[in-house]
C-alpha cells in the first residue's frame, strides 16, 4: 500500500473523544482540537498529511439535527477533491443516525468517510479514543492501486469497521458500543487490519459526488407494546404535519389484530401517510407474509422496512420526504436499497 502523498481530513464535531479533564475541577471540558497532536503525539508517526477542521462549538451528539448533517456534507463536498479520505469524530449517542444520513446524502461516494468517537475522553489514561482515532485514520488512508479500500460511510469502533447505516449504539458503557446485527463487519483490526472485501461496496462507474441537502423531518414513531391504547395510537397517527410514521413492530413485523388498531392504521394510510414497518428486534427482517398479524398490516397498506435499522429508517424517510415526492412514489423508493442499508 502506498502511504506517500495521502491526505486525510479529520472533522471534529464534538463528543467525549475531544475532551480532557480539567486538572483543577476534575470536570470534562473540550480541548482545542486543532492541537490534537499534543494530545495524540502518535499521529506524528503517520506519513500522511493530516488536517483538522473543528465545528464550533463542539456539540454533544444528542443535540444533533438534520441541519448539522447538511453542514457536514457541505464540508465534505467543499474538501472532497483535496483529500483521499475523511475521519469524522462524533459523539457516540447519535453516531449511527449521522452515519446513516451521510450514506444517503452523499451520492456517488468513492472515498472513505470513517466516523469514530470514544467512550472515554482522549485525554484520559485508559481512553479508547486513541486507538479508535489511529485505526480510523489508517482505514481512511488505506488504498490499493490508487483505489480506496473502503469507499463507504462507516463507523469504526473497538476494533471493528461497520457499514454506518447498518449500525446501532447498543452499549452505553462498554468500549464495544456498536453493533451491526444484519451485516458483517467490513474490517476487523487485530495485529493487521483485515478487510472483508466481499462485503464492501465499490462503485462501478466514476461519477461526480452529488450531495442531497433537502431533508424533511415531518416524521413520527409509533412503538408498539402490549396494552397500547387507542387514544395514544390515534394521537401519534394524527399528529400535525406528520407525513411518515415508523411503526416499530414485534418480531417479524407483527402488530395487534384488534379492529380499532387496524382502523387507525387504514385511516392514516388513506390520508397519504407513509407507514414503514421496522421491527423492534435488532437482528432479522420484517416479513409481513409470515403471520396473520403481519399480513393484516400489509393489507392495510403498511410498507416493509425489511432489515433496516431504526436509525437508517429515520434518515431515509427524511431524505425521501425532502424530495417532495407523492406518497405512492415514496413507498416505491423506500423498499429499494439506496446505500446498502437493507439486504436483498
Ligand atoms: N453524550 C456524548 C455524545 O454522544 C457521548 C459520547 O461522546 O460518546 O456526544
Amino acid at each position: 500500500m502506498n502511504r506517500e502523498g495521502i491526505s486525510i481530513l479529520i472533522i471534529y464535531t464534538g463528543g467525549t473523544i475531544g475532551m480532557k479533564q480539567n486538572p483543577e475541577t476534575g470536570a470534562l471540558v473540550p480541548f482545542n482540537f486543532n492541537q490534537i497532536e499534543v494530545e495524540v503525539p502518535e499521529l506524528k508517526k503517520f506519513h500522511y498529511k493530516l488536517d483538522t477542521i473543528s465545528f464550533t462549538p463542539p456539540v454533544d451528539s444528542s443535540d444533533i439535527s438534520p441541519d448539522f448533517w447538511v453542514k457536514l456534507v457541505v464540508t465534505i463536498q467543499e474538501n472532497y477533491k483535496k483529500y483521499d479520505g475523511f475521519v469524522i469524530l462524533h459523539g457516540t449517542d447519535t453516531m449511527s443516525f449521522t452515519a446513516s444520513a451521510l450514506s444517503f446524502m452523499l451520492q456517488n461516494l468513492d472515498k472513505p468517510i470513517i466516523l469514530t468517537g470514544s467512550q472515554l475522553p482522549i485525554g484520559m489514561l485508559r481512553t479508547d479514543g486513541k486507538e479508535n482515532l489511529i485505526s480510523a485514520i489508517e482505514i481512511a488512508a488505506a488504498s490499493r492501486n490508487g483505489q480506496p479500500l473502503v469507499p463507504e460511510v462507516c463507523i469504526f469502533f473497538e476494533n471493528r469497521l461497520f457499514r454506518g447505516n447498518r449500525t446501532t449504539k447498543h452499549n452505553a458503557e462498554h468500549f464495544n458500543a456498536f453493533r451491526s446485527d444484519n451485516y458483517p463487519p467490513l474490517a476487523e483490526a487485530g495485529i493487521n487490519i483485515k478487510y472483508n472485501f466481499a462485503y464492501i461496496h465499490y462503485p462501478t462507474n466514476k461519477r461526480d459526488l452529488i450531495i442531497h441537502t433537502n431533508l424533511d423531518n415531518s416524521i413520527g414513531v409509533l412503538k408498539l407494546f402490549p396494552g397500547i391504547t387507542p387514544l395514544f395510537v390515534d394521537a401519534v397517527l394524527n399528529a400535525q404535519d406528520v407525513k411518515a410514521i415508523i411503526l416499530e413492530t414485534f418480531g417479524s413485523g407483527n402488530a395487534p389484530s384488534q379492529p380499532w388498531f387496524l382502523d387507525c392504521i387504514k385511516k392514516a394510510v388513506d390520508k397519504g401517510i407513509v407507514i414503514l414497518n421496522v421491527t423492534q428486534c435488532h437482528a432479522g427482517s420484517v416479513d409481513m407474509d409470515k403471520y396473520e398479524n403481519g399480513l393484516i398490516l400489509k393489507n392495510a397498506g403498511v410498507i416493509s422496512g425489511f432489515d433496516i435499522t431504526f436509525e437508517a429508517a429515520v434518515a431515509k424517510l427524511m431524505l425521501l420526504l425532502g424530495k417532495k415526492l407523492p406518497s405512492e412514489s415514496i413507498k416505491q423508493e423506500i423498499v429499494k436499497s439506496m446505500s446498502g442499508e437493507i439486504s436483498g
